[in-house]
């Protein structure tokens, strides 16, 4: 059998190469990392919770007209995308105050934000993904005008969307974060919806009992990680249904 391609391996996913030119396999591994992979843990499970919950995400975002990366899943912890150049930022939006924002502004965590706020970081691990403005981002070439207009229309309708889905499951949510690819259809470039959304990327909090249900449970020690991304598959519908017990065969003479 033919070995395939590893493109890159990073905390939580290794992207191999795709069946056809431009698709890549990203493959949901279980481990967990945090405050910029200090804390680490093998969380077993993870990555089929991830798997299951960002196509779920995605392909919810495809049917309102979002553009995603997503072609399709191909088995629990395998999904197949389009390859895409990664725009260098973290598009963070916050609906209600919580993690740096708290810690960087002295805004008492749940505090709700009197409009969706959007914030980047440059996406450099050995920097610690610092926060950066559109001047940045400008003066140093990593998006354009047109670009960053688009990715913010992109993650506010992402945001739209996703408060949407998890309100109606009795989660709120608090923030979240995305990264945008360019995909090239011969001269024209589009922004696409890349890398993965899931409990690792978002905060969810229960509407009722504010019990929180996302990576600070990982970060914070709140309990079992996996119980918590269960219970956001349950509420969804995503977890696959346990296969119905074969009935004893009836015996003809
Ligand atoms: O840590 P902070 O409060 O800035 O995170 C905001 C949101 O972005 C959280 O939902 C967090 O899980 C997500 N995030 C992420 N990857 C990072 C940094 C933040 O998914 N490297």
């Amino acid at each position: 059998m033919a070995r395939r391609k590893k493109i890159y391996e990073g905390k939580a996913k290794t992207l191999y190469e795709g069946p056809e030119p431009g698709t890549i396999v990203q493959y949901f591994k279980d481990d967990a990392t945090a405050f910029n992979a200090e804390k680490k843990d093998v969380i077993e499970g993870k990555g089929v919770l991830n798997n299951l919950l960002s196509e779920h995400f995605m392909v919810g975002l495809g049917a309102v007209g979002v553009p995603t990366h997503f072609i399709k899943r191909l088995n629990m912890r395998e999904q197949l995308v389009r390859s895409c150049e990664i725009i260098p930022l973290e598009v963070i939006v916050r609906n209600y105050a919580a993690g740096s924002m708290t810690k960087r502004l002295g805004i008492e965590e749940g505090t709700a934000m009197p409009r969706p706020i959007v914030e980047y970081c440059y996406k450099d691990d050995k920097l610690g993904d610092p926060l950066v403005t559109e001047e940045h981002i400008a003066a140093f070439g990593w998006a354009s005008q047109q670009d960053m207009d688009d990715i913010i229309a992109l993650a506010l309708r992402v945001n739209d969307f996703l408060s949407g889905l998890m309100y109606g499951v009795g989660i709120r949510l608090i923030d979240f974060k995305i990264e945008i690819g360019r995909v090239f259809d011969g001269d024209f470039q589009r922004l696409v919806v890349a890398d993965e959304i899931s409990p690792d990327s978002c905060r969810l909090w229960d509407i009722e009992t504010g019990q929180k249900l996302d990576k600070d449970v990982f970060r914070r020690d709140l309990g079992s990680l996996t119980d918590a991304y269960t219970e956001v598959a349950n509420r969804l519908g995503v977890m696959p249904k346990q296969s119905t017990p074969m009935t004893k065969p009836t015996l003809i003479n």
